[in-house]
C-alpha cells in the first residue's frame, strides 16, 4: 500500500494510506494532490501539507466561521481570504444576516477540483448569488481594497509558498483598513505546539493596527502537533457575548457537528506555554 508522508516538517510528520490518486498536478500555484483514504474518506494536500479531509474538515470550518460571526451578531459583508476548497464559504453562508460575500483564492484549480472531489465542502455554496469569487492573491487585492467588510477570514496554507504574505505586516494592515470600526479579522495561525513562531509574529505584527489581539484553540485531527490555533482581532476592544447570547446565535445555524456555545466560550481558554507565545 503507497503512503503519503506529509513534509511540513522534517524532523517529523504524519502519513496517510494512499488509495486511489484523484488529481495530482502542479498548479502553476503549488502542487496540489487529491487521493483517497479509508478513515479520513478523500484528502487533499498543497505542496505537501495537509489541507482538508472530507472526515475532519468541519472541526475547522465551523470554527473558523461561528466564532467570530456569533461575536459579531450581524455581520452583512464578509470577506474570504483563501479557502479554496469551499468549507468556509458553505457555514459563512449559513447566517442569514450575510448579504454579501468576497472570497479571494490565489488558485483557481484548488476551486475547480474541490467541487469536483469534495462535494460535500461547498455543496453549493459557489454558486450562492450573495458570493462574489475573486481569483487573486488576497495581498494584492487587499492592498487595493476600498469596500469595507465586518468579518474578514483568511483561510490560508502555511506561511510557504503563496500563503507566505498572509502573515506580513502589511496584509495585516490592509485587513485593519478594510474592517469596519466593530469588525473581526480572524486568520489560520498554525499549531503552537510545533510552530510557536506564527502565534507571537502575529502577535507582534498586529500590535499596531488592533486593540483585540487574541487567540483560540481547536483540535483538527488531520493537523498534526495539537491544536490548531486561530486568530482573533479587531480595532475595537471586543467582547466575548455571553452563553446565552451565543446560544441565540446559534439557533439559526444548522447541521453543525462540532461548534456551540460551550466550545466556543473554551477555546479562548488558553494553555501557559501559547499564552506565553503571546509577546511584543
Ligand atoms: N484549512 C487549511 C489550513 O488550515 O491549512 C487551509 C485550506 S485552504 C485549501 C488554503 C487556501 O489558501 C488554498 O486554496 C490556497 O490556494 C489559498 N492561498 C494560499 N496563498 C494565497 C494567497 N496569497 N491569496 C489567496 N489565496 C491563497
Amino acid at each position: 500500500m503507497t503512503r503519503y508522508q506529509e513534509t511540513l516538517y522534517s524532523e517529523w510528520g504524519q502519513n496517510f494510506e494512499q488509495g486511489k490518486t484523484l488529481f495530482e498536478a502542479d498548479t502553476g500555484h503549488q502542487h496540489l494532490i487529491i487521493f483517497d483514504n479509508s478513515r479520513f474518506g478523500r484528502v487533499m494536500a498543497l505542496d505537501g501539507v495537509i489541507q482538508t479531509t472530507e472526515a475532519d474538515e468541519f472541526v475547522y470550518h465551523e470554527m473558523m466561521v461561528h466564532v467570530p460571526m456569533n461575536t459579531h451578531g450581524a455581520p452583512k459583508r464578509v470577506l474570504i481570504i483563501g479557502g479554496g476548497d469551499g468549507g468556509i464559504l458553505r457555514e459563512v453562508l449559513k447566517h442569514s444576516s450575510v448579504e454579501s460575500v468576497t472570497q479571494v483564492e490565489i488558485d483557481r484549480a484548488v476551486v475547480d477540483m474541490c467541487v469536483e472531489f469534495f462535494p460535500n465542502h461547498s455543496q453549493g455554496a459557489f454558486d450562492d448569488p450573495r458570493l462574489n469569487l475573486v481569483i487573486d492573491d488576497g495581498a494584492a487585492f487587499i492592498a487595493s481594497n476600498t469596500e469595507t467588510y465586518d468579518v474578514i477570514i483568511t483561510d490560508s496554507t502555511d506561511p510557504i509558498g503563496p500563503g507566505e504574505v498572509l502573515f506580513e505586516s502589511h496584509f495585516y494592515q490592509g485587513c485593519a483598513n478594510a474592517l469596519a470600526t466593530d469588525g473581526i479579522l480572524v486568520t489560520q495561525n498554525g499549531v503552537p505546539y510545533m510552530q510557536g513562531d506564527e502565534v507571537t509574529n502575529t502577535y507582534r505584527r498586529w500590535k499596531s493596527c488592533f486593540a483585540t489581539r487574541s487567540f483560540y484553540l481547536t483540535p483538527v485531527p488531520t493537523y498534526a502537533g495539537g491544536a490548531m490555533a486561530m486568530g482573533f482581532a479587531s480595532k475595537s476592544n471586543i467582547k466575548t457575548p455571553d452563553h446565552a447570547t451565543l446560544k441565540h446565535r446559534t439557533e439559526q445555524l444548522n447541521a453543525l457537528k462540532y461548534y456551540s456555545p460551550e466550545v466556543h466560550l473554551g477555546a479562548f481558554g488558553l494553555p501557559k506555554y501559547v499564552q506565553d507565545l503571546m509577546i511584543d
